[in-house]
C-alpha cells in the first residue's frame, strides 16, 4: 500500500473514495483484446498517461468515476478503452441478442463529439464495435438509420440526442456505461437538465465525468449522479 501511495505522488495522481484500485503502468496491464492492443500500438501510444494509468483500471473495474486532468492529459483514452473493451466482450459473449447501443459519450460540442467518434473508430478498427455520430446540423434520418441498423457507441451532443430520443424509438435499455466529456463546459453551457433526461432514460449505468476542472457546481452534481464514486485528479495538489 506504501509502495501504491508513493507511485501515485510519483505520477502526480490523488484520488477520493472507497476501494482504490492501483495504477497499472502499462496498457499491457489491462488485458485488452489482443486486436485493441494492437491498435493501441499503431497509433502509436506506449505507455498511458498518469490520468489513464489510475483511471483505466477503475473504469474496467466499473465503477462510476469523477476524473480531472489538465487539457491534453489523455481523458479520451482513458473512457474510450474501457467502453470499446467492455463492449466487444459483450458482443462476442452474445450477452446481448439485440444490437442495441451498449455506450454513450455526451460532449459539449459537436466538434468535440466528432473528435472523439473519429478516435473511437479508429481505436476500434477490425472489432465489432460500430459508432454513431448523434449532433445538430446532420441530418437526423441518417442519424436513426445508422443506429438502428446496430452500433455499439453513440457519441453526441445532449440537446440533438433527447431531439432523437423524443421523436424516435431508439432503444437505449441496452446503454450500461455513459460519459459526460468537458461536463464542466457542459454545465456552464446550460445543459443540466438534458443531461439528467438522458441519465433518467438508462437503466443503471455506470457513468463516468470528465473535466479539467471541478468547480463546487460539478461535485454537486457529480454527488447527485454518481454511485460511490472514485475522484481522481491528474498532476494537481491533492483532493
Ligand atoms: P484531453 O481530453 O485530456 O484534453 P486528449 O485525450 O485529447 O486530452 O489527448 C491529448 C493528446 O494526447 C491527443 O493528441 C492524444 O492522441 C495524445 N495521447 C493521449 N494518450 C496518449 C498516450 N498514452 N501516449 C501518447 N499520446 C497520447
Ligand atoms: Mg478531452
Amino acid at each position: 500500500i506504501q509502495q501504491i501511495d508513493a507511485l501515485r505522488r510519483q505520477i502526480e495522481i490523488s484520488l477520493k473514495g472507497d476501494a482504490q484500485p492501483p495504477p497499472i503502468l502499462e496498457f499491457s496491464n489491462c488485458k485488452f483484446n489482443p486486436k485493441l492492443q494492437d491498435n493501441l500500438t499503431s497509433a502509436g501510444y506506449e505507455t498511458p498517461t498518469p490520468v489513464q494509468m489510475q483511471a483505466l483500471p477503475a473504469a474496467l473495474k466499473g465503477r462510476d468515476v469523477l476524473v480531472s486532468a489538465d487539457t491534453g492529459s489523455g481523458k479520451t483514452l482513458a473512457f474510450l478503452l474501457p467502453i470499446i473493451s467492455k463492449s466487444c466482450m459483450i458482443r462476442m459473449w452474445h450477452l446481448s441478442e439485440r444490437a442495441h447501443p451498449l455506450a454513450i459519450v455526451l460532449a459539449p460540442t459537436r466538434e468535440l463529439a466528432a473528435q472523439v467518434e473519429e478516435q473511437a473508430k479508429a481505436l476500434a478498427k477490425g472489432l465489432p464495435f460500430k459508432t454513431a455520430l448523434v449532433v445538430g446540423g446532420d441530418a437526423m434520418p441518417q442519424q436513426i438509420y445508422r443506429i438502428k441498423n446496430g452500433v455499439e457507441l453513440i457519441v453526441g451532443t445532449p440537446g440533438r440526442l433527447i431531439d432523437l430520443l423524443s421523436k424516435h424509438d431508439v432503444s437505449l435499455e441496452d446503454v450500461c456505461m455513459l460519459v459526460l466529456d468537458e461536463v464542466d463546459c457542459m454545465l456552464e453551457r446550460g445543459f443540466r437538465d438534458q443531461v439528467m433526461q438522458i441519465v433518467q432514460a438508462l437503466y443503471q449505468p455506470q457513468i463516468m465525468l470528465f473535466s479539467a476542472t471541478i468547480p463546487p457546481a460539478i461535485e454537486s452534481f457529480a454527488a447527485t449522479i454518481l454511485k460511490q464514486p472514485l475522484l481522481i485528479s491528474a498532476g494537481r495538489p491533492s483532493l
